[in-house]
Order: structure tokens, then C-alpha cells, then sequence
């Protein structure tokens, strides 16, 4: 197995469809090569999209099933997918340019979602309030409806999977626009849906320019809820429309995370976190380990330590060549690795120091060299903005309280972790840094039971555990006068 079809297409009212803007090249970040093209919707086919989520809705086909009924389609969703699992990581490394491993693992992620969210449907409860003599009060949690979910590039797979997965569940009819940037790998969730037998119109899967498709349907009047992953400005932007069309979103809008490792902390398997943190999909996380605040005891080992992991992984593309290992990929695009060497440039000039990397790799695709960047202080560009890459930034500090004012001092909030045998200087760590998810010991401890999002500009919402549930419904409070019997 290596190439991929030459056109795949959207899916929309339950039919693969051309789209209305033409197509896109999809491009191998591997390699730089096209790899295949994809159908791009515009705002007719948007329009299209959301009148079948709301004929679904109308129908109250979704709501009216018992809600265990409903989660064992989703469930269902779940093992369709992994019953695939390596023909759909396969696009996945294709498309994005991940490793084999680490796309196989996302597909992994992605079918969990479907297990968590499907075993859970029947579990959405209201409550009944007591009014006393007279009186008889609940609360029923109801779909939104049409829930659009608007997806990054970076986990195609496990962003998409988290909010259809929730939304489905709950009952909503979900319209999913893709990145133009990896769009077919989403093509396995209709192909689900239509084996699994969800309800026509419950599921859309269809890829569009951003400030086209994406534009459309953040701002279509028909549309009842928006989850969004990605950039500050984007989010802005759909913050912007929903709030025209006065609907809740949720935003999920990275961040620039610290990890606070203190003088007794394990320096040997902190370098397995800094390893999953920073080079795992070539840092384009949004919970990347992208700051290292160090205690000046440890620094310099740490510095030795890191350097040393980054110079050991070989930068290949995975699949192509799985002899290379494989052990980190390239970035997504020519754009964002020019981005990062640019932001690299830029730190060196405001006075950090490159240990290793920083520069393109000698190679076809959209690579770039493990970076390490030490003498990082505070205020730089490099410690306060996210780079999206296999970048990681080392910060030195003196006392507990720098260490967290360092590690709160960006505008964002996503995750944060602690390092530290001293339980009691972990906790108070835990309660003094601001972020959504705070990881003591192990970066990414946690799962998809684990609520996750962000504090200041990191966004708004909780996506992950059952949290996300709630993003997905109404709450409708019934109050009954009892006749006097
Ligand atoms: P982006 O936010 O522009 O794209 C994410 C999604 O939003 C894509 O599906 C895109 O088509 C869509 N979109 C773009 N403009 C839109 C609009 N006006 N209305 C509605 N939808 C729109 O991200 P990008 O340009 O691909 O990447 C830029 C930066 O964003 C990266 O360098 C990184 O810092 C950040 N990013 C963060 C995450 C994350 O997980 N938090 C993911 C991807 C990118």
C-alpha cells in the first residue's frame, strides 16, 4: 500500500459529491508532491450541508431513539474505524506527514473518542428540583441541533472524532468542514456512518478554503452550535459570527505551555516528555511542551539532556522509508516550516542561544531539524508566542514563585506541567498555575476522559471527558402546577 486515490470527494446529504469551488491539491509534506486532489466545497455547498443536518434535526430521528440505542451507533462508528485502522493511517501519514506510528496512534485516538462518547449517551441526565407542595420540576438536557464543527490540520483524526463522537451521542446532527490542508483521511467517517446506518443528513464531512466554506458556515443562520480548533485569529473570527447569529461556541486555540522542572525532579524520564511534548507530530500540538522553565541547579544538564535527545531522532518521511525509524515527520506545510526557522532567527537575534537545529532539513518535504533554543528569557518573542514546531524554548529560574510567574506570563493558558518529587510543591503548583490541564510528572497524563482547553487566549469551552458533553446540549426546565387531587 502507498499511493491513495487520485480524487476523493465531499459528503454530503448522504452522497459523495464534486464541490461547487472545484478542487485542491493536497500536497505530501513528506515529499512536497501533490498527492492527490480533493473536492472543495463553497457556501452553496455549505448551505447544502446544514438544510440536510437540519431535515435530520426536523425529523427528530436522533432524539427520539433511546439514547442507548444512539450511542451503540456511535460505538458502532468507533469499531468500523478501527477495524481499518491501518488503511486509514496510511492516508493520515500520506496527507499530513506524521509517522506511521504516530498516525496509527491517532487513529487509535480517534476510534476511543466514538467508545467514550457512545457508552455515555444514555447517561446525559437532567434533574428534578424540588418546589415544594403543588409542584413538580425537572430538567431535560436537549440537542442544540445542527452543530458545526470546524477542524485544524494538525489531528485531522482525533479533533474530528472528539466532536462528532460528542455531538452524535448527544443527538445533534453534525456538519464537519475539514482542513483544506488534510481533508481525506475524513472521508472514513462517512464511509462509518453509512456502514454503521446513521440517520441521512446525521453527518457531513466536507473540506473548503477557510475564509470560504469555513467563513459560511460559522456565520449560516441555520446553524445552532460551533466547536472550533485552531488559530487565535480564526477563533476571533468565529467568536465573531456566532455571536451574530447568537449561538455558544467552543474555541481550542493553542498555546505556548511551560513545564516547571524542578531540582529533584527525574531529569532521565523528563526527556521521555520532552520527547512526546515537542517532537511528536513535529510540535504542532496546541498542549506542546514548547517553554522548558528549568531550575538554575539543573539547567545546564537539562539543556545537555535535551540537546541530546533532539540530535538523536532522525527526520524523515515515515512511510516512504520506514527503515529511517521514522522518528519525527515534517511540518504541514513549506509556509509553517518557514515560519518557525523565521521565529528561530528571530530569538537568536534577541539574544538566545541555538544548541541544535533550527534550519530546514536537507531533505524534499516540509522539514525541520529538531531545535533546541537555551538563554531564553521571559519577555522574547520566542517564550511568548506559539511556533507550532519541533521548537522547544529553555528557560532558567531561581525560586518556586519565579518559576510560576514564568510559566503564567504568556497571554495563553492550555496546559502547564510540574516537575518534582515534593508533593507539596507540586500542589501548590497545580493550584497557582493557569491553565486548563496541569500534568505533574508526565506530560499529556490524561486521556479522552480528561476535560482539556484553554485559559486567557488558549480559548474557551472544554473539549475531552465528560465535560464536552455539555457543549452539546440545552438545558429545557419543565415545572408542572399539580391540580389539588
Ligand atoms: P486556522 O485556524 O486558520 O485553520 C484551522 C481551520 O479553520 C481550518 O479548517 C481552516 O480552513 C478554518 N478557517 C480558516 N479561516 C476561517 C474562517 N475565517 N472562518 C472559519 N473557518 C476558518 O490555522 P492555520 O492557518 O492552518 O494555522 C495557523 C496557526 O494556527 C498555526 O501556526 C498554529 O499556531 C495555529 N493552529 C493551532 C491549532 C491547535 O490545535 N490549537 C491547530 C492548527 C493551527
Amino acid at each position: 500500500m502507498t499511493g491513495i486515490a487520485a480524487f476523493w470527494q465531499n459528503y454530503i446529504d448522504g452522497a459523495f459529491v464534486d464541490g461547487g469551488a472545484g478542487r485542491i491539491a493536497v500536497e505530501n509534506p513528506g515529499t512536497g508532491e501533490v498527492l492527490c486532489e480533493h473536492a472543495l466545497a463553497d457556501a452553496a455547498d455549505v448551505g447544502r450541508a446544514v438544510a440536510a443536518a437540519r431535515t435530520c434535526v426536523q425529523s427528530a430521528v436522533l432524539v427520539d431513539m433511546r439514547p442507548i440505542d444512539r450511542g451503540r451507533l456511535v460505538q458502532d462508528m468507533g469499531r468500523w474505524l478501527a477495524a481499518r485502522s491501518e488503511e486509514i493511517a496510511h492516508v493520515l501519514c500520506l496527507e499530513q506527514g506524521k509517522p506511521l506510528w504516530e498516525a496509527k496512534a491517532e487513529v487509535a485516538g480517534a476510534c476511543r473518542y466514538f467508545e467514550y462518547y457512545g457508552s455515555q449517551a444514555s447517561t446525559v441526565e437532567g434533574r428534578s428540583i424540588p418546589l415544594g407542595k403543588g409542584y413538580f420540576d425537572f430538567t431535560h438536557l436537549e440537542p442544540y441541533g445542527v452543530s458545526a464543527q470546524i477542524i485544524p490540520w494538525n489531528f485531522p483524526l482525533e479533533v474530528a472524532a472528539r466532536s462528532i463522537a460528542a455531538g452524535l451521542a448527544t443527538g445533534n446532527a453534525c456538519v464537519v468542514k475539514t482542513s483544506e490542508m488534510t481533508p481525506c483521511s475524513s472521508r472514513y467517517f462517512a464511509l462509518a456512518a453509512e456502514a454503521v446506518g446513521l440517520p441521512g443528513g446525521a453527518l457531513q464531512v466536507f473540506t473548503g478554503l477557510g475564509a470560504e466554506a469555513g467563513a459560511a458556515l460559522a456565520g449560516h443562520a441555520d446553524v445552532n452550535q460551533i466547536v472550533f480548533t485552531g488559530s487565535v485569529a480564526t477563533g476571533q473570527a468565529i467568536a465573531a459570527a456566532a455571536a451574530r447569529t447568537v449561538v455558544p461556541c467552543v474555541l481550542e486555540l493553542g498555546g505556548k505551555s511551560a513545564a516547571i522542572v524542578h531540582s529533584d525532579a527525574d531529569l532521565a524520564s523528563f526527556e521521555t516528555d520532552v520527547r512526546k511534548g515537542i517532537y511528536v507530530n513535529a510540535g504542532q500540538i496546541c498542549s506542546a511542551l514548547s517553554r522548558v522553565v528549568a531550575h538554575e541547579s539543573v539547567h545546564d544538564e537539562l539543556v545537555d539532556r535535551i540537546s541530546g535527545l533532539a540530535k538523536s531522532l532522525s527526520v524523515g518521511p515515515g512511510i516512504e522509508r520506514p527503515e529511517f525509524g521514522a522518528n519525527m515527520g515534517p511540518m504541514i506545510s513549506a509556509r509553517q516550516r518557514d515560519r518557525a526557522v523565521a521565529m528561530v532567527s528571530r530569538a537568536e537575534a534577541d539574544g538566545a542561544r541555538v544548541i541544535t537545529g533550527g534550519h530546514k532539513a536537507n531533505l524534499p518535504g516540509f522539514f525541520l531539524e529538531p531545535t533546541v533554543l537555551a538563554d531564553v528569557t521571559p519577555e522574547m518573542t520566542i517564550a511568548q508566542e506559539e511556533v507550532f514546531g519541533p521548537v522547544v524554548s529553555v528557560l532558567k529560574f531561581a525560586d518556586e514563585a519565579e518559576a510560576i510567574r514564568i510559566a503564567n506570563g504568556t497571554a495563553y493558558g492550555l496546559v502547564a506541567g510540574v516537575f518534582t518529587r515534593d508533593l507539596d510543591r507540586a500542589t501548590r503548583a497545580a493550584r497557582g498555575l493557569r491553565a486548563g490541564q496541569i500534568f505533574v510528572n508526565e506530560w499529556f497524563a490524561g486521556g479522552v476522559e480528561t476535560p482539556f482547553g484553554g485559559y486567557g487566549k488558549s480559548g474557551y469551552g472544554r473539549e475531552k471527558g465528560r465535560e464536552a458533553l455539555m457543549n452539546y446540549v440545552q438545558t429545557k426546565n419543565v415545572a408542572i402546577r399539580l391540580g389539588s387531587g
